[in-house]
């Protein structure tokens, strides 16, 4: 009874209230009324917050110490960032009067459980809803607490794993019983642990807790969102009444989570995979149901991240040739099963061969060609590459041997092995083998930078004090800020063949191919470009002045003994250029 007499007293005040606000709105002057209606109300102990939307725009005092918040609070803040319920928001901000009881999270972690009271309001001449929030912990006691935190995350108050299996129970049984269909979609953050690692652990967390948001207002009514390890998130749809559904939600939410996150005028990239399997489609069970969206979740990274897979079987055939190539690759790199082909690096001026580039393939006896793409990653989890490598370097010694002193040979290293082994690795090579190391290029990626920059740059130095040189693979198409080329040490980049596919015909690879050219001149880096495959190319590259040009136009990559007159071989492009114009008549006339 006292309570509802302390509702009437309140929305009677709030009505005041609701006066002062509109007439503050309409730039009248402030009449007294409203102004003890607004000082009402600072009194009141209720919570009051008035909101525009999703945004509070007006709070009192008594909802500022019961939600933790600063003075400074307010100007931006969302309801959504004290209440994490979406069902919740939906009801309060749905239609007409509702009152419930739901969790409120304060800034500090604290949760505090309140009732709420939500009704339309006019707020500035807008739409608004004004909330009157009670703490209800005396009646609910320290139990409740516990239980949520038992059963959510602590950093993104999201469900954690024991409610998303308890949801996946209950939803599977309600698909046998009503013929629907319901997905798992598992998501996990693409480069987290370089963003952790880089940019330190409040960064960290505040992306988890950005995603979080995100989930939870993308994800439609009715699901749930649930976070089940560091950066992974499982996002599990019901009442589905078709598959094409799924992917549709699944293609939205990559969309959404593959954009770059704003951190104190910092863009932070961030990018998410996604697995899915739907349910009874894919699985039989629960356990089953996760497991394969985990497998298609893997795929996804597998395939180079930012991607949504679904679940098929043919992917359970794809993760056992996966587990048999992991299994089988140190036996067989130690058994040379593993081979080294070459590609020539042509000189952009003479046309001759100034380079070749080691690359790994696997001719296996079950599934032909394994291509490097697919087990350098497998040989990266397997911990295998400093032996590849080692078999790589030993292979383009042995191979360079039968080359003219001045061709050099480029190898590959990941990103992963940049580290002091590899100084001393190479070392041991150059040292037992009495080979020049200035003909030895180690060729990196951008990635490597990304890793971690100190510990790249050290060891790019201790590289090219062995004699060596280092060459920035791929540029262009990772995460390379020109800041970064001023402070290290190497000596050549290589443009990726992305840029050179669409030249000389694309306004904008040609501005980007340009640019490096210009900027590499004046860093003394010298620039070769990869994926040439056509005279109009080259044409077009050597007139920019690049150095070094490689492509199938040139050469495939093949076996080493297949490179016989590596002193005496042009390219035809070299020995008679016909003009361009030329080519234009004679096709004209063809
Ligand atoms: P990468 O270092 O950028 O090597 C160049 C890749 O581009 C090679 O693919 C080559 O065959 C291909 N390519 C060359 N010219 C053209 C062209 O004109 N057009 C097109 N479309 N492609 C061209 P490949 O051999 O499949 O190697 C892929 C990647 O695998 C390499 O990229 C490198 O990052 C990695 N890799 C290869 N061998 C090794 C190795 O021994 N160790 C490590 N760590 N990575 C390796
Ligand atoms: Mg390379
Ligand atoms: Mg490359």
């Amino acid at each position: 009874m006292t309570g509802l007499v302390v509702t009437f007293a309140v929305l009677g005040v709030l009505a005041l209230g609701a006066a002062y606000l509109r007439a503050r709105a309409r730039a009248a002057a402030a009449t007294a009324d409203a102004g003890n209606a607004r000082l009402a109300i600072a009194a009141l102990p209720h919570g009051i917050v008035l909101c525009r939307g999703l945004q509070i725009v007006e709070f009192n005092r008594a909802f500022s110490i019961l939600a933790g918040l600063g003075r400074e609070a307010g100007e931006d803040l969302l309801i959504t960032e004290l209440l994490s319920d979406r069902t919740v928001i939906d009801r309060l901000f749905g239609g007409e009067e509702v009152t419930l009881e739901t969790d409120l999270v304060r800034p500090d972690g604290v949760v505090c459980r309140v009732s709420i009271l939500a009704r339309p309001f006019d707020v500035g001449g807008g739409a608004g809803r004004l909330l009157v929030v009670d703490d209800i912990h005396d009646r609910e006691d320290a139990d409740h607490r516990i239980s949520f935190l038992a059963h959510h995350d602590a950093l993104t108050r999201l469900p954690n794993r024991e409610v998303l299996r308890e949801r996946l129970d209950a939803a599977i049984a309600r698909c046998d019983a009503s013929g629907t269909l319901c997905a798992v979609l598992w998501i996990d953050l693409d480069h987290f642990k370089e963003v952790n690692d880089l940019k330190g652990h409040t960064v960290g967390d505040r992306l988890l807790c950005y995603v979080a948001e995100k989930l939870r207002f993308e994800v439609p009514p009715g699901n749930l969102v649930a976070r089940v390890g560091g950066d992974e998130f499982v996002v599990l749809c019901e009442n589905i009444l078709d598959a094409t559904e799924v992917k549709l939600i699944a293609q939205q939410l990559r969309r959404r989570l593959n954009r770059p996150f704003l951190f104190e005028e910092q863009l932070v990239p961030v990018g998410a995979s996604i697995g899915v399997a739907v349910y009874p489609r894919d699985a039989a069970g629960a356990e089953e149901l996760l497991h394969n969206a985990d497998l298609a979740l893997y795929r996804a990274k597998a395939e180079g991240r930012g991607r949504s897979r679904h679940f098929s079987s043919a992917l359970g055939e794809e993760i056992a040739r996966r587990s048999n190539l992991a299994q089988q690759i140190d036996g067989a790199i130690a058994d040379g099963q593993i081979e080294t082909w070459f590609q020539p690096v042509i000189d952009a001026k003479s046309g001759s061969i100034s380079a070749f580039e080691a690359l790994a393939r696997w001719p296996h006896p079950e599934y032909g060609m394994v291509g490097p793409l697919e087990f350098i990653r497998i040989a990266e989890e397997t911990g295998s590459i400093p032996a590849l490598t080692d078999l790589v370097i030993r292979n383009s010694i042995k191979a360079a041997a039968n080359w003219p002193e001045h061709v050099r040979v480029a190898v590959n290293v990941s990103p992963s092995q940049i580290n002091s082994e590899l100084v001393d690795q190479v070392r041991t090579l150059i040292q037992a083998s009495g080979f020049d190391p200035r003909r030895l290029e180690l060729e990196v990626t951008e990635d490597v930078l990304i890793k971690d920059f100190d510990q790249a740059s050290s060891m790019f130095a201790r590289l090219r004090a062995l004699g060596v040189t280092v060459a920035m693979d791929d540029f262009g198409a990772g995460y390379t800020s020109i800041a970064n080329l001023r402070q290290l040490n190497f000596d050549r980049i290589k443009i990726d063949r992305i840029f050179t596919s669409d030249l000389p015909g694309h306004r904008r690879s040609v501005a980007i191919v340009r640019g490096i050219v210009g900027l590499a001149r004046h860093l003394d880096l010298k620039v070769t470009v990869e994926g040439v495959e056509t005279p109009e190319q080259v044409a077009f590259l050597r007139s920019l002045g690049c150095d070094e040009l490689q492509g199938f136009l040139f050469s495939r990559p093949r076996p080493p003994g297949e490179f016989a007159d590596v002193a005496g071989w042009r390219h035809e492009t070299f020995l008679a250029p016909p003009p361009l114009q030329m080519i234009k008549t004679i096709s004209a006339a063809e």
